[in-house]
């Protein structure tokens, strides 16, 4: 349930009306618009005398929210979220009119390997810098990852080049080790691995959450809601394909998430155009199309040696190509915002 308040409602007629919704046992998220403020109740509104409400003074109007996410849903907050990565001084946004690349390695491999193409990601245009440490693999006899050192190679790349890093949780046991990480991945895999999502609503650090490989859109809401429930609201969602009856491309780019999502959602949405297509000569088309259609950043894989990649060199850009591809999404970018 929302109810949206007049416009000369007072902070203290605020409080006092949330005060009253929380002793009624409702959570209340306060969304407090250019425009509009508005009381997110989330809860038994049944509890709730709506003709009550609907006559207070401060209320202008009250309305039933049928879809089952609530904190994520752009009616209780209409204006889009933006979230600060990194520490402030970066002055690193998503969300909003704000636009990111985050760029690198599918695995950490080795020290020369992560900050060779952390330098060449930066001096392309990314301004986040990705790598796997504990990778999800098909097979158990494939690379795992560096697990625990190669979170700390991702660390000095961070150190050496300024670059806020993201990288990948498996295990919600592991989340000690996730202290100085600027945003933590839930991949694919673990979009509804609930444990893992609840514990990750404890915290603040931003959460990029990705679209399960056979999830659907309210699904992936759904799990956004959950990290969110517990009082993480740094939540940024990604398409990343999902699973159709196509084979020649690893996953199906979904491009009409982007647009449903801003409908649904406050949140902002990024998209992974190498794991969604696995095809090195798709990632620019498929970028360049995500921009068009709206997403507020890409998550592009980059390797200095996509031959010799341990994981993904199929679907990796070599830096020579992120930068032409970077290029284009910046010409794209400009001619959908004239
Ligand atoms: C990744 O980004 O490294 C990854 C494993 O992606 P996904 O979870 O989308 O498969
Ligand atoms: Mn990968």
């Amino acid at each position: 349930m929302i109810a949206v308040l007049k416009p000369n409602a007072t902070k203290e007629q605020i409080e006092k009306l949330t005060k009253w919704l929380e002793d009624r046992g409702l959570k209340v998220n306060l969304s407090q618009g250019e425009f509009y403020t508005i009381l997110g109740l989330i809860g038994d509104v049944s509890k709730v005398d709506t003709d009550l409400l609907e006559g207070l003074d401060m209320v202008d109007s009250v309305k039933r929210i049928s879809e089952p996410f609530k904190a994520a849903n752009r009616k209780f907050h209409p204006d889009d979220t933006v979230i600060e990565v990194g520490t402030p001084t970066a002055g690193i946004k998503i969300g909003g009119s704000n636009f990111h690349i985050i760029a690198g390695p599918c695995s950490v491999e080795s020290p020369e390997q992560i900050l060779d193409i952390a330098k060449s990601v930066k001096a392309a245009g990314a301004t986040i810098l990705r790598g796997g440490a504990f990778k999800p693999r098909t097979s158990p006899y494939d690379f795992q990852g560096m697990r625990s050192d190669g979170l700390e190679l991702l660390l000095e790349a961070k150190k050496q080049t300024g670059m806020p890093i993201i990288t990948e949780i498996m295990n919600v046991t592991h989340l000690p080790l996730f202290e100085n990480v600027d945003i933590i991945q839930v991949g694919a895999r673990n979009m509804q691995n609930f444990e893992l999502l609840k514990e990750l609503g404890t915290i603040k650090t931003p959460v990029l959450l990705k679209r399960g490989l056979a999830n659907t859109l309210q699904e992936l809401l759904m799990s956004a809601e959950y990290i969110m429930a517990g009082g993480n609201h740094n939540v940024i969602l990604c398409e990343r394909g999902i699973r159709t009856f196509e084979t020649y491309t690893r996953n199906t780019l979904d491009l009409s998430a982007i647009p449903v999502l801003a409908e649904l959602t406050h949140l902002p949405v990024i998209v992974d155009p190498s794991h969604a297509s696995g095809m090195a000569r798709l990632v620019e088309p498929m970028s360049l199309a995500a921009v068009a259609a709206g997403a507020h950043g890409l998550m592009i894989e980059v390797h200095n040696d996509p031959p010799n990649a341990r994981c993904d060199g199929a679907q990796s850009l070599t830096p020579e190509q992120f930068a032409e591809t970077v290029t284009k999404v910046n010409k794209i970018r400009k001619a959908v915002e004239a």
